[in-house]
């Protein structure tokens, strides 16, 4: 039997997310039109909003629905420390530990030679402009995930930012290798980033 058009443009477009396959898809299309429509009408009418009003923080690259971030913007905030990211969630999940009142800087991804992300594929370049244009940065914290990407990352990122003199310290141990800092707890993502480690430079 042949399915709808409709039936196959949505499975089609639902198996594109991450961690979602064809079978996936298939079953919550089907849920969704079998007896849950409202919820099917919610989901696309709350995503086509936040789609057409969110858009990247001019400064930390971080989700906003306003000109600057709420974090960028508050004036509490240490501003002399940034803290690097790869995702939004990362800053809520350190957000949530409660211990850190620097600013951030979400790069939305780790540059990887096996998928084909370059360094100008992630959000560095802003981050760059924007310790040429701060220069009461004095210390800039590595938060990549835990793996070989994050590593390299940091990696990459520390070792332009070597000659400019910054501190540059990166998450204590704690964070289970492999896995994603936006599922560890708050006491172990909260010790992680206060032991935080000054990465030794070469040659000092
Ligand atoms: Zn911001």
């Amino acid at each position: 039997m042949r399915q709808p058009e409709t039936i196959r443009q949505a499975i089609k477009a639902l198996s594109k997310l991450p961690g979602i396959g064809q079978k996936t898809a298939n079953r919550l299309v089907f849920y969704i039109l079998s007896q849950h429509r409202e919820l099917g009408q919610e989901i696309s009418d709350t995503l086509l909003q936040a789609c057409t009003s969110i858009h990247l923080c001019p400064e930390c690259c971080n989700f906003t629905d306003t000109d600057l971030c709420p974090i960028c913007t508050d004036a509490e905030r240490n501003r002399n420390i940034i803290c690097i990211v790869e995702s939004a969630s990362d800053v809520e999940a350190i957000e949530k530990t409660g211990v850190y009142h620097g600013l951030y800087h979400v790069l939305h991804g780790s540059i990887s030679p096996l998928r084909n992300i370059g360094p100008n594929d992630i959000h560095l370049k802003e981050l760059f402009n924007r310790l040429l244009q701060n220069p009461a940065i004095s210390e800039i914290i590595l938060a990549n995930n835990v793996g070989t990407e994050g590593e390299s990352t940091a990696l990459y990122i520390a070792r332009l930012l070597q000659p400019s003199g910054i501190k540059i310290s990166q998450m204590a141990h704690g964070i289970p290798v492999g896995s994603n800092l936006e599922f560890a707890d708050e006491v172990t993502l909260g010790q992680a980033i206060s032991n935080r480690r000054e990465i030794e430079r070469p040659g000092s």
